[in-house]
């Protein structure tokens, strides 16, 4: 009798295990690149936020920033497409100045 408890006992645990395991497996934050456009892992992109106080805009390492974003790859053919196309300013639906277009190139140009 105390043989089969302590098995019994095994079989619960183990299904447990099993269930923590798959559980704790969360899907990665994806967004939408402006220049490709495809979806990525928000870790392979550059935010820019346009902040709500001051109606400035910013690169923002963080990814944390109050504010309006938008993402790009750290790809310097994303960035040209970006531009090309004017998906920043798209998504914001207004001009960014060039001076954010300046440090975001040098953040894709050396990581
Ligand atoms: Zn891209």
């Amino acid at each position: 009798m105390t043989t089969n408890m302590t098995m019994q006992r095994q079989k619960v645990m183990t299904i447990n295990k099993t269930k923590g395991v798959s559980g704790s497996r969360k899907k990665p934050p994806v967004r939408r690149c402006v220049g490709c456009r495809e979806m990525k892992n928000k870790a392979q992109l550059v935010r820019i936020v346009r902040n709500t106080d001051e109606s400035g805009f910013a690169v923002d390492d963080t990814g944390k920033s109050a504010g309006r974003g938008a993402y790009i790859c750290k790809d310097a053919a994303c960035f040209k497409k970006a531009v090309k196309s004017g998906g920043f300013e798209r998504s914001f639906k207004q001009k960014i100045p060039q001076e954010v277009y300046a440090t975001l190139e040098d953040i894709i140009a050396h990581g």
